[in-house]
């Protein structure tokens, strides 16, 4: 047994060897969907999770892409066979194209507290956090309650086209999940997410001169107009729907009735409600002119993981961090991940267990050591009673 309060004070010993850590991984640069760079950092990471690991490679790449860890768990007198695995999802590429590092090296700030650099908050930190918590127990003569696998997948920034499946097959049988993305402001643990998809909408017309032939032809940009219009509206009537055409293109030139228009739409959705409602609409378009042909291709998918206030995980991450006098607060996020898969699936879910900071994706992203340290803590005692 390792009591919470003991986890915290050794967790704090360890700034130096963590901050020595953070660098290391931060500075093994991983931009989404590079092989090379991925496999590099698998080797890494795994020796430094101390754990059995499997390296997973993309179809398209050499391999080495993604890593899924497993540890032993201890279990106790009340738990039967088959009571589940405790699954922990991160991932190990950041939106920084490699050589970011040279111009914007990993740097503590004077306050002795706040890191910067390319992927310290999104989400490097969190795999430092998951490598002490792992140490932690071990140090404490301590095990994880039930069996733990950590997938880190290395394509989440442009929407886990391949590691989703990763996620989904070792979900399955789990009894709870964390998710080690950045926290909500102020370290905040979310408790919901909204799902997002992007759709192609193509339509094909048929071409005619727009002067001397115009009825005979049908504009594949009057079509796609009028269905966007329509989207929009359906849209703007319902709950938590947010709509983006991204792009549009089509047709050739001003006296030519178009016979092609497509644009690319991006859907976001708080509920499963919603979700079906926004993609049944877009999915199966019924054109508004006869001779127009619609098709509607989804480019990515992540399902709407709906807010529930009392998720039994993140009531007892809040008791343990309450036992060290600390308060975390519990949200909803704008932003999907990997773990709106298992949210959804209604598999109790609490993401946002990385250290807290602000400022991902951009030149000004922060995390602090200090957060990081107590996150290592809150995950080890979780896992030592969860
Ligand atoms: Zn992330």
């Amino acid at each position: 047994m390792a009591e919470p309060t003991e986890l915290l004070a050794l967790a704090r010993t360890f700034g130096d060897s963590v901050l020595e850590r953070w660098e290391r991984l931060v500075s093994l640069e991983t931009p989404s969907a590079d092989p090379g760079r991925a496999a590099v950092f698998g080797k890494d990471l795994a020796a430094g999770l101390a754990a059995t690991a499997d390296r997973i490679g993309h179809p398209s790449g050499p391999g080495g892409d993604h890593l899924v860890a497993y540890w032993n768990g201890r279990g106790t007198p009340d738990d039967g066979p088959g009571t589940g695995h405790t699954l922990l999802v991160a991932h190990s590429d950041t939106v920084f194209e490699a050589g970011t590092i040279a111009r914007r090296p990993f740097t503590l700030a004077k306050d002795g507290d706040t890191v910067t650099g390319p992927g310290v908050f999104d989400m490097k930190g969190s795999l430092v956090a998951v490598e002490l918590a792992m140490d932690l127990l071990s140090r404490t003569g301590a095990a994880p309650r039930r069996p733990v696998r950590l997938v880190v997948v290395n394509d989440e920034e442009i929407g886990s086209p391949d590691g989703s499946r990763l996620v989904a097959r070792h979900a399955e049988g789990a009894h709870a999940v964390l998710g080690l993305e950045p926290p909500l402001p102020g370290g905040a643990l979310k408790i919901g997410r909204r799902g997002v998809a992007r759709v192609r909408l193509s339509v094909r017309g048929v071409g005619a001169h727009a002067g001397l032939d115009a009825a005979l032809g049908v504009s594949a940009i009057d079509e796609l107009v009028d269905q966007l219009a329509s989207l929009r509206a359906t849209a703007a009537s319902l709950p938590d729907a947010a709509l983006n055409v991204g792009t549009i293109t089509g047709g050739t030139r001003a006296n030519v009735v178009a016979d092609h228009a497509e644009a690319e739409i991006g859907l976001r959705y708080a509920t499963p409600e919603t979700e079906q409602a926004l993609l049944g609409a877009l999915l199966t378009p019924t054109p508004v002119r006869e001779r127009a042909v619609l098709s509607a291709r989804t480019l990515s998918h992540r399902p709407a993981w709906a807010m529930d206030p009392a998720n039994p995980l993140a009531a007892e991450l809040v008791a343990l961090a309450g036992t060290w006098g600390l308060k975390l607060p519990l949200g909803s996020s704008g932003g999907a991940g990997d773990t709106n898969l298992t949210g959804a699936l209604g598999i109790p879910t609490v993401d946002g267990l990385g250290p807290a900071g602000a400022g991902a994706h951009g030149e000004d992203e922060h995390a602090s050591l200090s957060s990081l340290l107590e996150r290592a803590a809150l995950i080890a005692a979780f896992l030592e009673s969860h």
